[in-house]
């Protein structure tokens, strides 16, 4: 396998696709490479094409989670889902660009079986093993989205600019469909640049999991206000990460067996950071 280190995002892009991938921090790509997960016959390493750093509202793709957890300038909700993901090693190493993209944690599709994301006909964990699984969005794959990161933005309404476009955060995501399985808009030669993240004038992230530290998100609600308007999203309930409309969506989601108890756990989060944003509704 070959790593090459392009000087500039259009280098970059011109090294992608046929059989190669971008890597960032690593964290997350390079298990599945060893893993045979996912293929790639080059790695193209993105730290001198794509933006580090924070500079007032703008955040470039190559930042690490421990700089935004340490950074006052940083909303609230978005600190406070780094500071909660992980561990202090991987969040020096994991870049925000590569946590919006990171894979699926579910162990089906990292066993390998042939399921409904690998492209197959069968969710395999419908009728097996489900405990960390979807709540919305889980008729066809069954997989919660890992990334706190993803829902504090989502909640905060981030744009992100890529070398292709300016999006809303919530576009990058799509659900798996029958003639695509991706869970992303992203082209394989496309890389995410920075993203623009709007202040809010109160935001909160709250995180249930199976440890105090270094877990995966098994419900995690960020809500950010800003006046009158409360944005809410969800990590950890469906294949991508989750908007609410208002908190009542919650009585319309669809659980499998081995999930419903994250409904209970979802509705104590969002009213408990509806109260914390300072919402009436909390
Ligand atoms: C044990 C463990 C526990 C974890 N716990 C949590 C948790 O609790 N909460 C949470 O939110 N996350 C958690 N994570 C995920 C972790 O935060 C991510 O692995 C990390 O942020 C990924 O960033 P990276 O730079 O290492 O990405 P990489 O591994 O380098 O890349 C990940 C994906 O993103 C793509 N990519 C990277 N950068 C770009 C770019 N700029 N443009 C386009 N594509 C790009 C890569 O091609 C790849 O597909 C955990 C990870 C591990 C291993
Ligand atoms: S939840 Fe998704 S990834 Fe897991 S077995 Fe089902 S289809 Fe595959």
């Amino acid at each position: 396998m070959q790593l090459v280190r392009p000087e500039s995002a259009d280098d970059a892009v011109a090294a992608l696709g046929n059989g190669s991938r971008a890597v960032a921090g690593g964290t997350d790509l390079v298990p599945l490479v060893r893993d045979g997960i996912v293929e790639a016959d080059t790695l193209v390493h993105v730290s001198r094409a794509v933006p580090r750093g924070i500079d007032g509202t703008r955040i470039g793709a190559g930042t690490a989670l421990a700089e935004l957890e340490a950074d006052t300038q940083i909303p609230e909700t978005l600190r406070e889902a780094c500071r909660l993901a992980a561990s202090p090693q991987l969040r020096s190493m994991g870049t925000v660009g590569g946590n919006l993209l990171q894979a699926t944690r579910c162990w089906y599709w990292r066993l390998q079986y042939p399921c409904y994301l690998h492209g197959g006909d069968v969710c395999h964990a419908r009728a097996g093993v489900h405990r960390e699984h979807a709540i919305f969005g889980n008729e066809r794959c069954a997989s919660a989205h890992p990334s706190d990161v993803a829902a504090a933005l989502l909640a905060l309404g981030a744009t992100l600019r890529t070398t292709r476009r300016t999006l809303p955060l919530a576009d990058l995501y799509r659900l798996p469909s029958d003639d695509d399985r991706n869970v992303t808009t992203l082209a394989p030669d496309e890389l995410i640049l920075e993203l623009e993240v709007p202040p809010a004038d109160a935001s909160a992230y709250l995180k249930a999991m199976d440890r105090k530290r270094w877990a995966f998100p098994l419900v995690g609600v960020a809500a950010a206000r800003s006046g009158a308007e409360v944005r809410i999203a969800l990590a950890g309930v469906a294949p991508v990460p989750w908007l609410l409309t208002s908190g009542d969506d919650l009585e319309s989601a669809t659980p499998l067996p081995g999930t419903a108890y994250k409904v209970d756990i979802a509705r104590a989060l969002v009213s408990r950071a509806l109260t914390a944003v300072g919402s009436p509704a909390g």
